[in-house]
């Protein structure tokens, strides 16, 4: 049996932590969020009561779902205490995982827009753009940057034939080159290794801000586009990576390590932000709100969804003293 979802943060994050944020990670785009795969909880109140909410079972309709409430909540609302997870039997057969490169990241958007699409259900389609492509070809020693704006690392577990055939007819479709695929367990960890090294391998030696948008899939390739133009516009460089088969990107802006921030870097996050809402995107898909995006609050929930929000908090943390100021301002 396995628990599912694998943030790219795995080896470095808490289960605590993975429930506070909901986290996603490589696999969401199969097995969902954090929130797909908690069944329980239990929570220490701001009062200091422990309650018991959710529990053992696929299906509960006694009560509100507080358990989905608590997830995510960033500790704003209770301290986690204990986790009943939801345990998957490992899928039979030999998993296929393989990387395609694209000349750019709305050619790889498309495919994988189509491979979503298209009834194959992988369990991982990770994007690095060109510049992350770069950036990891110094921090690992490839090459892999040499020939393509864009790189899709991706998993199938449980193939068929016909599934196989329609994954590689819609990367012939969408003009993917070097498309490789291997069912070697070493190679296989090397290439999820290489994706959690994307992240190093961008911060490595610079300020960054990272951020976190997820897109309506049918707006993934135009936001992609969207990203291009505002780095070109601003003269920004913008690393693009992240969940594309989630429609969850994480532009990450850079620069040098002892300046302040430009406020390039400020113009360039706001008309990602408005873009992403326009396009019934949210700003924040798995990263947390925290405190340096709560401010985007009313504009991605609605006034009356953000005063709601205001009164669950007082409802259960009436004195403020649980994360304050995270997550809702
Ligand atoms: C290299 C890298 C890769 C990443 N990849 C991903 C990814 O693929 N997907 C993803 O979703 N995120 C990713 N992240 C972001 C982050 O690591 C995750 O969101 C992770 O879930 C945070 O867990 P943590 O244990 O580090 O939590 P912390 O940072 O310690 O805490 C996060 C918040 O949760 C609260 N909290 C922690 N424990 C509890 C508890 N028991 N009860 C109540 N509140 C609590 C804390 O107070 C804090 O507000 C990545 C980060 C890095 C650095």
């Amino acid at each position: 049996m396995f628990y599912a979802p694998d943030p790219g943060s795995k080896p470095l994050s808490g289960i605590g932590g993975n429930v506070a944020t909901n986290a996603g990670g490589m696999s969401t785009v199969k097995y969902g969020a954090t929130k797909d795969n908690v069944l329980g909880l239990k929570v220490v109140l701001a009062d200091g009561r422990e309650i018991k909410v959710g529990g053992r079972t696929l299906k509960q309709a006694f009560g509100y779902n507080l358990t989905q409430l608590f997830v995510g909540s960033e500790g704003t609302l209770g301290i986690v205490t204990e986790i009943t997870v939801k345990l998957l039997p490992i899928p039979l057969g030999t998993p296929i995982m393989g990387v395609a490169f694209f000349d750019d990241m709305t050619k790889l958007a498309k495919a994988v827009t189509a491979i979503r699409i298209s009834g194959v259900y992988p369990t991982m389609l990770e994007a690095l753009d060109g510049n992350t492509m770069v950036a990891l070809d110094h921090y690992e020693h490839t090459t892999y940057s040499d020939n393509s704006g864009a790189m899709l690392i991706f998993k199938i577990e449980s193939s068929t034939d016909e599934s196989m055939a329609v994954l590689k007819e819609l990367l012939q479709k969408y003009e993917a080159q070097n498309v490789e695929l291997t069912t070697d367990a070493p190679r296989q960890a090397a290439l999820e290794q290489l994706r959690r090294d994307m992240l190093p391998a961008v911060f490595a030696g610079q300020n960054h801000i990272m951020e976190d948008m997820a897109m309506p899939l049918s707006k993934l390739a135009p936001m992609m586009d969207y990203i291009h133009d505002v780095g070109e516009q601003l003269g920004l460089k913008i690393y693009v990576a992240g969940h594309a088969g989630d429609g969850n990107v994480h532009p990450t802006i850079v620069w040098p390590k002892d300046e302040a921030m430009p406020e390039a870097v400020n113009q360039a996050l706001r008309l990602m932000f408005e873009k992403t809402l326009a396009w019934e995107g949210t700003i924040s898909g798995e990263h947390a709100v925290g405190m340096l995006k709560n401010q985007w609050n009313n504009a991605e929930l609605g006034p009356d969804v953000d005063q709601l929000q205001h009164q669950i908090k007082a409802l259960l943390d009436p004195m403020g003293i649980l994360n304050p100021k995270r997550k809702i301002n």
